[in-house]
């Protein structure tokens, strides 16, 4: 019976030590598990993104390939830890809580670090600095500055910093859509008479579209932050996160991504 209950014990141990093997590896990346732990998988880090906030994120033609900004960055933070990057296209509104229902391990998305979503999120350090700006039409003399939006009809995207600011400004009417690309087709078509949205954005979509007859405001509204969400459950994502952007900092690698996409700008 006594060597019995020895060898049960020592079971016992070994099964605990095993655990603990296990766990440890949880946080520490390149074993092979995926973000939940499951042992068998290829550890997989499972990104949100709205595909449809370009230079920051967005499908090529084909409409397979996702491009961009954070999508360059977001590949070479995986690699960093030791994740292969599985990338998933939402709704902006629908990230955060796709993120604090453990169906996303990290958004990137051109995300504004601000306290509301501090709340619900954590943040990596900033990785690029932003502010939101103005597009009209170019024959649209009456607006030139953020207080002129009283008495306008402004299109911005659902859940964003610009319908934030927008709905601060007394006496807009704010009109609200699922994607930025929707804001602009909204003001060619004629239905509002602004669109305001991240400045980086709007000035890709006056240089590749092709548009001719719509202008962007010099003043900006704000200044903001963007960072990488991932869940307040799992702190040590963060850090993960954080140190590999550190890295992509001093290897160089980071500048050759905003170079590709912002030039020196
Ligand atoms: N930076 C803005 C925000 O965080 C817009 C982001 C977006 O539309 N992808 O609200």
């Amino acid at each position: 019976m006594v060597k019995e209950m020895k060898k049960f014990m020592t079971l016992c141990l070994v099964a605990l030590l095993a655990l603990a093997t296990l766990a440890a590896g949880c946080g520490g990346g390149g074993d092979k598990k995926d973000a939940k732990g499951d042992p068998k998988a290829e550890k997989v880090l499972r990104i949100g993104c709205n595909a449809d906030f370009a230079p920051f994120e967005f499908q090529d033609v084909s409409g397979k390939e996702y491009q961009g900004f954070d999508m360059d960055l977001i590949r070479a933070v995986a690699k960093e830890m030791g994740y292969k990057a599985e990338i998933q296209n939402l709704n902006f509104d629908g990230l955060i809580p796709a993120l604090e229902a453990d169906n996303l391990d990290v958004i990137i998305s051109g995300m504004t670090i601000n306290d509301e979503r501090k709340k619900k999120v954590d943040f990596s350090d900033p990785y690029y600095k932003s502010g939101l700006s103005i597009i009209v039409k170019k024959d649209d003399t009456s607006i030139n500055k953020f207080s002129d939006l009283k008495g306008k009809k402004v299109a911005v995207q659902i859940g964003t910093t610009s319908a934030m600011e927008v709905k601060k400004i007394e006496g807009a009417e704010v009109k609200e859509f699922n994607s930025s690309a929707d804001t602009f087709l909204e003001l060619k078509a004629g239905g509002v008479d602004a669109v305001v949205n991240d400045r980086p954005v709007n000035d890709y979509y006056i240089m590749k579209s092709g548009v001719t007859d719509v202008r962007r405001l010099e003043e900006l509204l704000t200044s903001e932050d963007y960072g990488i969400a991932s869940s307040k459950k799992k702190p040590e994502m963060k850090k993960q996160i954080d140190a590999a952007l550190k890295k992509l900092h001093d290897s160089g690698e980071y500048d050759k991504i905003f170079k590709k996409w912002f030039g020196n700008g």
